[in-house]
């Protein structure tokens, strides 16, 4: 073990609520609160906005559109319409794609056009940034947080509020002020993560008769695990053309520990 010497941290800022993420969930509390004519940062550890959606290459919205009624329709507004109209605007935007595979309908986007969007959007309310700044405690007052502290190139850093948001993913900010919470499904095991990739300088057309009705993907890699030529982690792969056509998303792997048990993202060791 080796101890750290006591240190006394600079108070980098005050404002009326600090929001620790800056992915769509932070977006929206931002924004959100900005309207409301609160004084508000949004703290983020990478260089740019979107979280999972820009950072892991997820560039598909999925989750806004619903079946109601025998009928798709967009069910989820509000700062998500804003956030898309700006993508929009920036020509980083595809309609609405349904039936691919599956039944969920989805929007894929430009990782970049989602980036300035977001920058855009929230600099429009009066939200104000902090990069490259990785939450790392909180300094607890009684029962309240008193501030969340920071980690930058520039130092460690104290920001203080009267309200904290945590939109950090893994609940970063609640962890280190010793909130409850429950991890994965409680046996050590939980959702598994995916690492995404891209591929380029694909036919649109061949590509979309091959995961459609002939689910060709699906079935080499059913027949491949039967001759024992590979061992997937997952059945299938989820693939998806983006706003470039010749550019298509691939979901397709599943990291799992030795013991087949999910990986634990917050679990660095
Ligand atoms: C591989 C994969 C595939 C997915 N597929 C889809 C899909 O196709 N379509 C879809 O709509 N959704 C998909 N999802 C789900 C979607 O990405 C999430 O629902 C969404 O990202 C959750 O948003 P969030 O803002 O809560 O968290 P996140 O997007 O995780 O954002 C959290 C933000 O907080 C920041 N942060 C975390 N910890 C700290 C810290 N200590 N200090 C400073 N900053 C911190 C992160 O850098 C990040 O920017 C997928 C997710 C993954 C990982």
């Amino acid at each position: 073990m080796i101890r750290e010497p006591a240190r006394s941290v600079p108070v980098l800022a005050a404002h009326d609520i600090v929001v620790l993420g800056g992915g769509p969930a932070g977006i929206a509390a931002a924004v959100a609160a900005a309207r409301q004519s609160a004084d508000v940062l949004l703290v983020e550890r990478y260089g740019f906005l979107g979280g999972m959606g820009t950072a892991g290459g997820v560039t598909n919205f999925a989750g806004l559109y619903a079946l109601s009624h025998g009928e798709t329709r967009q069910v989820v507004h509000g700062v998500a319409d804003d956030l898309l109209d700006r993508i929009d605007r920036l020509g980083g935007l595809n309609a609405p794609q349904q039936g691919l595979q599956g039944r969920i309908t989805v929007r894929s986007y430009d990782v970049s056009a989602y980036k300035c969007a977001a920058d855009d959007l929230l600099l429009s309310c009066g939200a104000k940034l902090l990069f490259h700044a990785l939450a790392v405690d909180a300094a607890i007052d009684g029962d309240r947080i008193a501030a969340l502290i920071v980690e930058t190139k520039s130092g460690r850093r104290a920001l203080c509020a009267k309200l904290f948001i945590d939109c950090s993913g893994d609940a970063d900010l609640s962890a280190r002020a010793g909130v409850p919470f429950a991890l994965g499904d409680g046996h050590g095991s939980g959702l598994f993560p995916t690492t995404m990739f891209r591929v380029g300088n694909v036919d649109a057309e061949k590509a979309l008769a091959a995961i459609g009705e002939f689910k060709a993907i699906d079935r080499l890699m059913d027949e491949a695990a039967r001759r024992g030529a590979y061992r997937f982690p997952r059945a299938g792969a989820v693939v998806r053309p983006q706003k470039n056509p010749t550019e298509w998303r691939v979901n397709v792997t599943q990291i799992r520990n030795r013991d087949g048990r999910a990986m634990d993202g917050t679990d660095a060791l």
